[in-house]
């Protein structure tokens, strides 16, 4: 392997760290930070997410709540509580993990989340502030992913970026915090030709699919930064896979990030970065 290592988790135990000195700050003048989780109980990767996420609440000094939705779960009791919270000047902010049951209506959920709780970035206010250059929340799995870029001192000025994929929360957001960075970005999804000759030309990839170990070293340049965003379960494999093949990827690589321990611990810490500056912000910090 030549690749260095994009170390998510050293990154976001330093973040942690951190955040624990601010919520210590902000307990010092009475405001305990608060992040409140919509969260589907029959999903089970939902679930642990969410088990995981409230956990690096404790460690970084924050408290967190949990509103369980399910099969018996109206819309409109879901939306009342998002109102609640929205009203609720002990919750500096909301994060409605994907997916709700299906016979929820999660676009009128986001609609309905105040833009100062959304932490997670992802409602059509936060989304637009992004689009418009307006300061707001960024999604969290892309700005973990720039925080971890940034922290190596990995230059995105002209550079030809490949953000595979194209979600609302992951794809189309990356894309366009790279653009921020002056990087020259391409957004290729399910129906782009030619993805290996894209992946080929390009100075950073970031793999945001869903498709276990797709991106293959010899699909990549010599020297390329490869940001792997993919948490795919295979059967018959003891952990989690990303969307690029690592072994073959991190021989031509100069950077990659590891699954897991790349893109995941990142995600959370800039979750809680996001509503620790909510409550400093709501604390007139
Ligand atoms: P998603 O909503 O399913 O989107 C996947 C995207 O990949 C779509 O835009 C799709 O194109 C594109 N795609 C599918 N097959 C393709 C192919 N063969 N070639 C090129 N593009 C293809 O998934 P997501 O929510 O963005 O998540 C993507 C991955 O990131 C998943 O593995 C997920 O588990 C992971 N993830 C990780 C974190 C984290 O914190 N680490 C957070 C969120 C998600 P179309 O639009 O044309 O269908």
């Amino acid at each position: 392997m030549s690749a260095q290592i994009l170390d998510g988790i050293g990154l976001a135990r330093q973040i942690r760290a951190s955040l624990k000195e601010r919520t210590e700050a902000l307990r010092r003048r009475g405001v305990v930070p608060r992040l409140e989780v919509i969260v589907a109980t029959q999903d089970p990767a939902s679930v642990a997410y969410v088990r995981m996420k409230r956990k690096w609440c404790e460690l970084a000094g924050l408290e967190s709540g949990a509103f369980e939705v399910d099969a018996g779960t109206s819309q409109s009791q879901l939306l009342e509580q998002i109102h609640r919270l929205n009203e609720d000047p002990r919750v500096h902010g909301v994060l409605i993990q994907h997916p709700l049951p299906k016979h929820l209506d999660e676009h009128e959920a986001l609609l309905a989340l105040g833009a100062e709780k959304d932490v997670d970035g992802i409602t059509p206010q936060s989304l637009g502030r992004l689009v418009a250059d307006l300061p707001g929340f960024r999604s969290a799995t892309p700005l973990g992913i720039v925080t971890l870029l940034d922290h190596h001192g990995i230059d995105l000025q002209g550079r030809r970026a490949l953000v595979i994929g194209r979600s609302v929360i992951l794809g189309k957001p990356m894309a366009l915090l790279l653009l921020q960075r002056h990087a020259t970005v391409t957004i290729a999804h399910s129906r782009t030709r030619d993805l290996p000759e894209l992946c080929r030309q390009s100075d950073l990839v970031v793999a945001a699919v869903g498709r276990a170990e797709m991106v293959r070293g010899d699909w990549l340049q010599p020297g390329a930064v490869v940001v792997d965003a993919g948490y795919n379960r295979v059967e018959g494999r003891d952990t989690d896979v990303g969307d690029v093949h690592f072994e073959s990827a991190a021989r031509v690589a100069s950077w990659i990030t590891p699954v897991p321990g790349g893109v995941g611990p990142m995600t959370v810490a800039s979750l809680l970065a996001n509503t620790v500056a909510a409550a400093e912000r709501a604390a007139g910090a």
